[in-house]
């Protein structure tokens, strides 16, 4: 690649100093490698419908975003979503099968904070990013700056605008090595608020960037909304649609209840 080994000194868009830029990821590198280690065929990465797929050996990264210091800043956050969603994933969320034949996954040891903050730091990292992979993920320069302030904070904070509700492919799904592929994230509006729709291996992360909080029953399953984290799984030939993980969480309301009591947790 012509841009590789590249070295810019620019404004670094976190801490706003003038200082030579360092590689990002944006997706953590480790979420690329799971890929192309599973898949005997070159990486290859598609921007968008219709765009000619590039080879991507290392994955998606940027180096017009971030000075060494806070690309450092950002390892506690990618190392945390690395475990939960990747390393860790099959120890932490536990299957529950409804009587409908939908399935649950559960967790209840998972800091959200953490996850919630490497999410958004994701969404902000993207929403900067010159790479067209990220072309279709655009924020508001106020919701930027929210994001900056949360990002270079240690404190907890109010998270408005954003929100997260995670889906994931089902684990028997016959179709799971093609949902392992990375897709590129794009913005979609779901019931009514503006999320981007952010694929990290097994898991699926609608990110919200909206004032409003989600609705019913999204806001039931969004993260930090009880202390288990519920994610519902999809079957990979209707990923489409979007009423599935609905009408899944929906009805998986009474067994959260069960599984509360279960757990003793509130
Ligand atoms: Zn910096």
């Amino acid at each position: 690649m012509k841009s590789e080994g590249k070295i810019y000194v620019q404004v670094c868009k976190l801490c706003g100093e003038t200082k030579p830029l360092v590689k990002s990821h944006i997706i953590p590198e480790a979420f690329w490698r799971e890929v192309r280690n599973n898949n005997e065929i070159p990486l290859l990465i598609s921007s968008g419908q219709n765009q000619i797929p590039k080879k991507a050996p290392i994955g998606v990264y940027d180096n017009t975003i971030l000075c060494a210091a806070c690309e450092v800043s950002f390892g506690k956050l990618d190392d945390y979503g690395i475990k939960v969603l990747l390393r860790k994933s099959d120890e932490l969320f536990q299957p529950i099968r409804n009587e409908d034949g939908s399935v649950v996954y559960i967790a209840k040891e998972i800091d959200q904070q953490i996850l919630l903050k490497f999410f958004v730091s994701v969404i902000w990292r993207a929403s900067i990013s010159v790479q067209p992979f990220y072309k279709r993920i655009n924020i508001e320069s106020s919701h930027k700056e929210i994001a900056k302030k949360l990002l270079r904070s240690d404190d907890e904070m109010d998270l408005q605008p954003f929100g997260v509700v995670l889906s994931r492919w089902q684990s028997e799904d016959k179709n799971i090595n093609l949902s392992k592929n990375l897709m590129a994230p794009f913005q979609e509006n779901l019931q009514g608020v503006n999320t981007y729709r952010v694929y990290f291996g097994k898991f699926t992360a609608h990110i919200k960037v909206d004032d409003r909080d989600f609705p019913y029953p999204l806001n039931e399953c969004a993260l930090g909304s009880n202390s288990l984290v519920v994610v519902a799984a999809r079957n990979f030939s209707e990923s489409r649609e979007f009423e599935v993980m609905r009408d899944t969480v929906r009805k998986s309301n009474l067994n959260v209840k069960t599984l509360r009591r279960h757990f003793s947790v509130r």
